[in-house]
């Protein structure tokens, strides 16, 4: 079972949307994927459907005493091989509630350890808030994906999310590598090619060599249609997630690319 987390702490940089389109992606090649919304705001949520108000039981339950089970909060997508785990708008005020409360950092690595062999890969859509759910996403990870808007005053914010990554590796004592995503990128603006410059001057291998481009086919579904698996993407903004997808898989498993740089398994 692999876990990626997908943060950053700017907000509207595409989190949501790369985790539903990685997320697709590995369930077209047919691994058992599930989705957490760890955003209040719940947009992942909303994107399969989930209504607002009642609020489903989801990830607010594996903070409780004693936490609920992760699989009894699974829901199964129209997406074969895609479930997802409901974030609620209550979860906002989780940390101010759960002052006391001792070892919740850990609560969702504890969840997804109870969990192994259920799903092959888990995918954590975090909230632009350095916070209790965040830390709990990095604490849990394999792999930190930051996707970033490849414009000027992204770069800071990405700068942040990659110290934040490194102190939390330096605290759990296990590597978590990050994987940087240029999104929402216009190549014809000088500012969108200067900023990939420069993230690719400071963060290196880290950042993929690649963008997603802003496509309005993905603006305008808003996360709402997930086309069914076997259709080929359509647009070039899912294409590129199909092969930004294809270098964090290679990333996480270098030993298993073949020459053409495709993976061996699939
Ligand atoms: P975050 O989760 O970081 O807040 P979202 O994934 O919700 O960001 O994306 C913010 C907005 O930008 C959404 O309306 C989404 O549909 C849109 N968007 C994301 N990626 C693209 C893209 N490549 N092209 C066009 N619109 C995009
Ligand atoms: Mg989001």
């Amino acid at each position: 079972m692999r876990i990626w987390a997908v943060a950053n702490q700017k907000g509207g940089v595409g989190k949501t949307t790369t985790t539903l389109a990685l997320g697709r992606g590995l369930a077209a090649l047919g691994h058992r994927v599930l989705l957490i919304d760890l955003d209040p705001h719940a947009s992942l949520s909303r994107a399969f459907g989930v209504p607002v108000d009642p609020p489903p039981a989801g990830v607010l339950e594996l903070f409780g005493a004693p936490p609920a089970d992760l699989s009894s909060l699974c829901h199964a997508s129209s997406i074969h091989g895609l479930d997802y785990v409901c974030a609620q708008s209550a979860l906002a005020t989780l940390e101010r509630r759960s002052a006391n409360q001792p070892g919740l950092g850990l609560a969702l690595q504890n969840a997804l350890a109870r969990h192994q062999g259920q799903h092959d890969y888990i995918l954590l859509d975090c909230a632009p808030t350095l916070g209790l759910l965040m830390i709990n996403a990095l604490a849990a990870a394999d792999r930190l994906i930051i996707p970033t808007q490849a414009e000027p005053l992204a770069l800071h914010g990405l700068d942040g999310m990659v110290r934040t990554g490194e102190m939390v590796e330096r605290s759990r004592r296990r590597p978590l590598p990050i994987s940087i995503l240029p999104t929402l990128f216009d190549r014809r603006t000088r500012a969108g090619n200067e900023s990939l410059r420069t993230m690719q001057d400071r963060h290196g291998s880290r950042v993929w060599e690649d963008a997603i481009p802003i496509d309005t086919r993905i603006s305008n579904a808003a996360g709402l249609t997930l086309p069914s698996v076997g259709e080929d993407y359509p647009g070039r903004g899912l294409a590129a997630y199909r092969r930004a997808l294809n270098w964090i898989l290679g990333e996480d498993a270098p030993g298993r690319m073949n020459s053409t740089g495709v993976l061996d398994d699939y």
